[in-house]
């Protein structure tokens, strides 16, 4: 039997498209290749970080990345490769670092990010949706006197920020040694567990009648006219009225219908561990000179880092996770880390932070939802939103305003 929608990849952007266009009455089938609780949308640091923070294509970045390059401690890395896309990613990337479009996208981060806040409450509230959730801000760690003192200049709303000394930054996260020069509070983010969230709403979506279909891999997307006519699994064959493709990073069956996206799979790597209650982060915090985050839980911590270009190679790296270690190492205490698990997986990240979203330019019954790169948790349930929008209500990319505003078919 002919299917209503199917979503093509369970992470974040894949359920949260499920449980808004269920919520308008579709009927909606997941199909997921893995079993959920391995993707980046589950491992990944659960900032919910849209407020007053830089995109990653800020002006300035490549300067930076290159001075921490240069003292041993950069996150990023550009692995050699004969693939000429990651040199246009990497240009278009140059390109984009302009003082114009950052405050466009801080801008439409801020839009997005209340607009995904708010859902995420809903959930917890409204609909009972259980997963740890807290809007206690995000804490930004400076290790280098220069660039705390060039952003706390520009912290002038009390109710975005708050600038604390050496020793109050301590009482946020008392593993900190003396090496720290401060830091700056910003008031309205937040986090959450992702990998609880997105059981927790997969139960919620299967209990309202979603389907889920995991351990089944889309091979192949076969087309009539304008049409997606049907898709072959590696179980079985399914037509459907509407396909979206919420496949991450990996981007083959977008391939298949002719799209060259610019995204580029920048890999990361988290460790989860316990450690001393005392001693945990009060609230979520990230290094700002050294992009490293770590965030509470219930019972554990989450360290996250690294953003690798030019490999797709899954594996955890013993060297990345050392070189983790290490920068932290400088401007921490030693603590007891138990039960470590290490992880490692790929942002679907664009050269200009804006996402790929919204019907497909030649088949018109295909639609796409990804690029969310390093910020896909935060943006997730206003991304769902955007795509129930433009399917049940506009049908079309030039008449709804969200995509016209945030997807890169518009603002590339
Ligand atoms: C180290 C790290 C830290 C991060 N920290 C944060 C953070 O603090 N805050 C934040 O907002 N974001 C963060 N991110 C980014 C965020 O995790 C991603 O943007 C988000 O998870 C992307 O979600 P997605 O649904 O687009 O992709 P994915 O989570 O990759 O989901 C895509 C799914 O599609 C499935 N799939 C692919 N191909 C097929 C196929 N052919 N058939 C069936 N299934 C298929 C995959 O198995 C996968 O489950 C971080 C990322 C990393 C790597």
């Amino acid at each position: 039997m002919k299917k209503d929608v199917v979503i093509v990849g369970g992470g974040c952007i894949g359920l949260m498209s499920a449980y808004c266009l269920q919520k308008s009455g579709r009927s909606v089938t997941v199909i997921e290749k893995g079993d959920i609780t391995n993707g980046t949308s589950f491992g990944n640091a659960g900032l919910l970080s849209a407020f007053k923070k830089a995109p990653l294509s800020a002006p300035g970045a490549i300067t930076d990345t290159i001075k921490l390059m240069l003292k041993g401690e950069s996150p990023a890395s550009v692995h050699p490769t004969l693939n000429l896309h990651l040199y246009k990613w990497l240009l278009k990337f140059a390109a984009s670092s302009t003082e114009a479009r950052l405050r466009r996208t801080l801008a439409l981060f801020e839009r997005y990010g209340q607009v995904s806040l708010d859902m995420y409450q809903s959930m917890v509230e409204d609909d009972g949706i259980d997963f740890h959730f807290r809007k206690d801000g995000l804490l930004m760690i400076y290790t280098e006197q220069a660039t705390f003192d060039a952003k706390a200049a520009h912290c002038n709303d009390p109710k975005a920020y708050e600038i604390l000394s050496k020793e109050k930054t301590k009482e946020y996260m008392p593993i900190l040694n003396d090496k720290v020069i401060g830091s700056i509070l910003l008031k309205e983010n937040g986090h959450i567990d992702p990998g609880e969230m997105m059981l927790a709403v997969k139960k919620y979506l299967e209990e309202k009648g979603v389907e889920f279909l995991l351990n089944e891999e889309v091979e192949r997307l076969e087309f009539e006219g304008s049409k997606v006519s049907k898709i072959r699994t590696s179980k079985d064959v399914y037509e459907a009225e509407t396909f979206i493709l919420s496949t991450g990073a990996d981007d083959k069956l977008a391939r298949q219908a002719k799209n060259k996206f610019m995204m580029t799979p920048a890999k990361g790597y988290s460790l989860t561990f316990k450690m001393d209650d005392a001693l945990k982060p009060k609230t979520t915090s990230l290094f700002a000179d050294l992009f490293i985050a770590m965030t509470p839980r219930r019972d554990t911590v989450r360290m996250t880092s690294k953003l690798e270009l030019g490999t797709t190679n899954p594996s955890i790296v013993k060297k990345q996770i050392d070189s983790m270690n290490k920068n932290l190492a400088q401007y921490t205490n030693d603590f007891e880390r138990r039960d470590v698990v290490e992880w490692s997986g790929f942002r679907p990240l664009t050269p200009n932070d804006i996402p790929i979203l919204g019907f497909d330019e030649n088949y018109e019954n295909l639609v796409h939802a990804t690029g969310l790169g390093w910020l896909g948790i935060t943006f997730a349930p206003s991304i769902g939103k955007i795509i129930n929008d433009v399917i049940t209500v506009d049908k079309k990319n030039e008449t709804n305003a969200d995509i016209l505003l945030f997807s890169s078919f518009f603002q590339g």
